[in-house]
């Protein structure tokens, strides 16, 4: 490949780790995402504003966006129609990928339940409970295998197409449900709304951009308060409900005396169970023959938070330290479920020792090592995987080493059940603060890295800026691990705060920027709005909230973004998703949307101004609401 010449690696990524391995892979030659990127320059103007379509082999076409060129595809869909049906493909694309993980831990939940698995327990009975009543399943007088098996059953009914409605939607305020009743945004299946928007995308089929956008906010709606909420959940049951819990963030919580795995995508299925097989005593005596002093687990991405929120495990990064992390020369097994898994890694890993090992069927990596997750025999796949670990540890060359940094501390585990207890079992105390104005809001910072932004800067800036400014802050994702590389998410992080938001976080001992979990637990701050705006007795849509995806890359991301707008949380985005070549989607999207769903997307790529927008959107719902607030426009 032409090297194009590249900027410095202090403008790539925020943090000393991130640097030091990008200076080491250039120095050696090794590509990364960010030489990738470059190769790509200039990319397809076309596809930047959503106006390329290739659904036909009438096609492709493409609309000239300056009036010169054509102004219909072949079949004689405009810019509207094409910008409408791509956005509603990559929303049905990040539902179903959020969706399809759901299904997989209810599978593998259904099959623990008959106790057909290895490894895998009901570990929350009340929560079992608690959502068994929830979907009508009977529970006195029943053990916890039949409460679940049933439980089991009726959740795999939400993905199908036989109902009128998914199963959890009561937890949803009964003014956001009446207003997604009256537009007919109200999910029927997982499954379904997924395919229809595959149907009505089809050539010929839906072709009012506004009736497509609708069904993509409905698309939406069954990845949040279903496939997700599903996943969530039941991750939950099984493995456990996050409480708080101190662990570490950065590249330094690799070690040079022992076997370092890297657990990497986002599923906990596997991964929780090598957590148990690496405890294992032959295991562990296998790794000291071999010289190392441990068998030392760390998280990447999503999976890495699922493990970091209920186990403690450190995190060695985001998404853009996924190659990064191979060149250290320090890890020796990368094991990889599904979804943001970059299919270069196994290239970067051929310059080192480590192995690359899959897991999932649907996600193979030519090149890795395959092993297929089968929870029948869960703990002994989890087994298999750590010994393969150790027997890569014995091929690491020590010269080819280069740890970097020190970790930095972060505390996790703040599930809606966690920030209820820290309150003291009601979310009063949170809507008295507000009330109050010792906290202005809150805001959910969410999503990826993506390498056209600096890594973690717009992540890290803009939570400071809000906290700065009393408004709390959800973090879950990249975002999360971001902000804990960055020393934003320890309870001492209240001294970053402003005075009211810093006095409430030290009076109850939590960080002022709150660790929410992975991508799909983008649930619990949904559930956490419904709550407070149920408790309040208004929409979520009239709260001082606001979502933020500073530096988002994904299909998944844009339906999150949906889902949360959908729920009435307007929400802003640090890069510009693929849809101005239609002014008129622009419009609905940025600005008519708030008339139908009381919640709105807006863009800016700057984190300081995106934090000013913010701060005068919470304000201004503030004044809504009749509580003190500050004059929006004095906020610059
Ligand atoms: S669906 Fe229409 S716009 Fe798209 S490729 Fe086919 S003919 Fe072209
Ligand atoms: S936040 Fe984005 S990049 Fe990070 S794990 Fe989730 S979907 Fe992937």
């Amino acid at each position: 490949m032409n090297k194009p010449h590249l900027p410095d690696p202090a403008q790539l990524a925020v943090s000393a780790d991130a640097q030091a391995m990008i200076e080491r892979a250039r120095a050696e030659g090794i590509e990364t995402v960010w030489d990738r990127l470059k190769a790509q320059e200039p990319q397809c103007g076309y596809c930047q504003l959503g106006l390329s379509c290739r659904n036909c082999v009438m096609g492709p076409c493409r609309i000239d966006p300056f009036g010169d060129g054509p102004q219909k595809g072949v079949c004689g869909a405009n810019a509207d129609i094409i910008v409408a049906r791509n956005l509603g493909r990559t929303i049905a694309a990040g539902a179903s990928a959020h969706s399809d993980h759901g299904r997989d831990v209810l599978e593998v939940f259904a099959a623990t339940a008959k106790g057909e698995t290895t490894g895998y327990e009901i570990r929350d009975e009340a929560k079992l409970k608690a959502l068994a009543k929830e979907l009508g399943v009977a529970v006195d007088g029943r053990d916890k295998e039949a409460i679940a098996c049933d439980l089991a059953d009726a959740m795999l009914e939400d993905f199908g197409t036989r109902k009128q409605a998914i199963s959890m939607l009561d937890r949803v305020p009964k003014a956001r449900l009446e207003l997604w009743q009256r537009i007919g945004i109200v999910p029927r299946g997982i499954d379904r709304e997924n395919v229809e928007m595959l149907h009505r995308t089809h050539m010929g089929v839906d072709n009012d951009h506004i009736n497509t956008v609708l069904h993509g906010l409905r698309t939406s709606l069954s990845d949040g308060w279903g496939g997700s909420l599903v996943a969530t959940e039941l991750s939950d049951v099984m493995f456990g409900t996050p409480r708080p819990v101190v662990s570490r963030a950065n590249l330094g919580v690799l070690r040079e005396d022992s076997v370092n795995i890297a657990l990497h995508g986002h599923n906990p299925l596997l991964s929780d169970v090598i957590v148990q097989a690496a405890a294992d005593s032959e295991l562990l005596a296998m790794a000291r023959e071999r010289g190392a002093a441990g068998i030392n687990l760390v998280g990447l991405c999503c999976t890495g938070n699922e493990l970091q929120m209920r186990r403690g495990i450190p995190m060695a990064g985001n998404h853009l330290i996924q190659e990064l992390i191979l060149v250290t020369g320090a890890l020796d097994a990368m094991v990889v479920d599904y979804q943001c898994i970059m299919p270069a890694i196994t290239d970067v890993a051929k310059c080192f020792h480590t192995a690359v090992i899959s897991t999932a069927d649907k996600a193979k990596f030519p090149g890795a090592t395959h092993i297929s997750f089968d929870p029948h025999r869960g703990m002994e796949i989890g087994r298999e995987i750590v010994r393969l670990g150790i027997l890569a540890y014995e091929n690491r060359v020590p010269s080819r080493v280069r740890l970097t940094g020190e970790p930095v501390e972060m505390m996790a585990g703040f599930s809606v059940e966690a920030i209820l207890e820290a309150l003291g079992g009601s979310p009063a105390p949170l809507v008295d603060a507000i009330a109050a104005g010792k906290i202005r809001g809150a805001v959910g910072v969410v999503g990826c890295n993506n390498p056209k932004i600096r890594q973690d800067y717009g992540h890290t800036l803009l939570t400071r800026r809000l906290i700065e400014n009393d408004i709390l802050v959800l973090v879950t994702g990249c975002a999360a691990v971001a902000n804990g590389k960055a020393g934003q998410m320890m309870p001492q992080s209240a001294d970053l705060a402003g005075e009211g938001l810093g006095g409430v976080c030290r009076a109850l001992g939590i960080p002022p920027v709150l660790h929410m979990g992975s991508c799909v637990d983008n649930t619990r701050i949904l559930v956490l709005a419904a709550a407070l705006a149920k408790h309040l007795g208004v929409d979520i849509s009239q709260l001082p909230l606001a979502g933020a995806a500073p530096e988002w890359y994904s299909e998944k991301a844009v339906s999150i973004g949906a889902y949360v707008v959908a729920s009435g949380i307007s929400t802003v985005l640090g890069v510009q998703p693929n849809i101005f070549g239609s002014p008129n989607v622009v419009k609905l999207l940025a600005q008519d949307l708030d008339g139908v769903v009381g919640a709105r997307f807006a863009v800016e790529p700057d984190p300081e101004k995106s934090a000013l927008w913010i701060r005068r959107h919470i304000e201004s719902k503030r004044q809504a609401l009749g509580l003190p607030a500050i004059d929006p426009d004095s906020i610059r």
